[in-house]
């Protein structure tokens, strides 16, 4: 069906400045970075600068900067320091940014179910997955929406195993009053284009722990022992610096950062009213604990109620010019071809080949949480630049479209 007659509005996008926050402070600063001449962090003040304002603001010990989102994850397992066939417990809903430096770093990716109603793991599917090769938890706070962190840092705590949080998608969220990033050892964020902030490219990692934080550091600049009296590369380790011009992006960023996640919070809120009466839809669950940020609203479609579900809701979306995503990730990480062939270094199918079998099992029955949650989830594009016409319009949009699958309709 496209109906001559439907209203349609431009959503701001974050893939342009529509939808991005990136103005004069931006280019006073890239503009700065340029001339001064000092293009690098290991000289320049921007980088140093960002990583320092970034951990006041979490209450951190340390931050650091470095080249992506991938990168951050990678720097907070390399942290950990995996013997190669250890194990790390992780989600099969995330970005694969968030699996590949495990594998790089030789350890197994041993995925944990997850609740439905959030997408997140809990206490409850991490513990049965826990086994005494298990060197670290990562958990993501998936669309903004952060862990029942509580139990899972008892969990942790009890097993003597380091949780690292992947807060790429949770700028500024919270869990019983603490930022989501300082929970866990470890937390790592990303800075890439679809994010609440953006350098284009960028990460951030920070921790409490100095040994931790030592390792950080060294694993961003090739393992060199900048500022030691006898440097030496000490460890196998990458260039994963963030550069000045991104640096100097992402410290006028920062400055928006608060208002950014209260904006998506208000939106979020007026949203939720809007939707919370159509049948068969269902609006984002939050604890009792946390504060939501929003990366994106993200609704559950209950196929019995609403025939053909989310993909049929998409459908009928896409008249509107909203432009939704059933299912976020077509399908958990382990049925992705570098896990069911082993795609990884030459035909060696190294670290899997270390694995225990148990780990490696990703028969559909031990994950039911994860394959009702993909089916059911429907990904709103969502931003702090959308006014509070623009969330009408997209509340009428899924209630004209659910009653017209509802009737029968197409
Ligand atoms: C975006 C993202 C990453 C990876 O970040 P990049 O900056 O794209 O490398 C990792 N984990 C999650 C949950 C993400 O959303």
């Amino acid at each position: 069906m496209t109906d001559t007659t439907i209203r349609r509005i431009h959503l701001p996008s974050d893939q342009d400045a529509s939808g991005r926050n990136l103005g004069e402070a931006e280019i006073a600063a890239v503009s700065e970075a340029i001339h001064s001449g000092t293009l690098t962090s290991t000289k320049g003040r921007f980088v140093k600068a960002l990583e320092e304002r970034f951990a006041s603001m979490l209450g951190v010990k340390h931050a650091f900067a470095c080249a992506s989102g991938s990168a951050a994850v990678h720097c907070a397992v390399a942290a950990i320091d995996p013997e190669p066939g250890d194990e790390i417990i992780t989600t099969a809903i995330t970005d694969m940014g968030a699996l590949a430096p495990i594998i790089y770093q030789t350890a197994i990716p041993v995925f944990a179910d997850v609740d439905p109603r959030t997408c997140n793991v809990t206490a409850e599917t991490i513990a049965p997955r826990i086994s005494e090769r298990t060197k670290a938890i990562i958990v993501t706070h998936l669309f903004g929406n952060p862990c029942e962190m509580g139990p899972i840092v008892e969990l942790a705590q009890s097993a003597g195993i380091p949780v690292i949080e992947d807060c790429a998608q949770a700028f500024m969220a919270s869990y019983d009053g603490h930022p989501i990033g300082t929970l866990g050892a470890i937390g790592a964020f990303s800075l890439q284009q679809g994010k609440h902030i953006t350098t284009g490219e960028g990460g951030l990692v920070v921790t409490d722990d100095d040994a931790l934080a030592r390792r950080i550091f060294l694993f961003i600049n090739k393992a060199w022992g900048y500022g030691d009296p006898h440097p030496d590369h000490y460890f196998l380790a990458l260039n994963y610096r963030m550069s000045e011009l991104c640096g100097a992006v992402g410290l006028a960023q920062l400055d928006k950062l608060e208002g950014v996640a209260r904006r998506r919070i208000e939106l979020a809120a007026e949203l939720d009213t809007l939707l919370r009466d159509i049948p068969g839809v269902t609006v984002p669950h939050v604890g009792p604990k946390s504060v939501h940020t929003y990366w994106k609203y993200c609704i559950r479609v209950d196929p019995e109620a609403v025939p053909e579900g989310v993909s049929g809701v998409a459908r009928l979306l896409r008249d509107y010019d909203i432009f939704t995503v059933p299912r976020y990730i077509q399908k958990p990480a382990f049925a992705c071809e570098i896990f069911q062939q082993r795609r990884t270094f030459g035909k060696s199918g190294f670290p899997f080949t270390l694995a225990r079998p148990e780990a490696l099992d990703y028969t559909p029955e031990r994950f039911p949480g994860t394959f009702e949650a993909l089916d059911g989830i429907l990904v709103i594009p969502w931003n702090d630049k959308f006014t509070s016409d623009d969330v009408h319009f997209i509340a009428d949009a899924i209630r004209t479209s659910v009653t017209t699958l509802r009737a029968g309709g197409s």
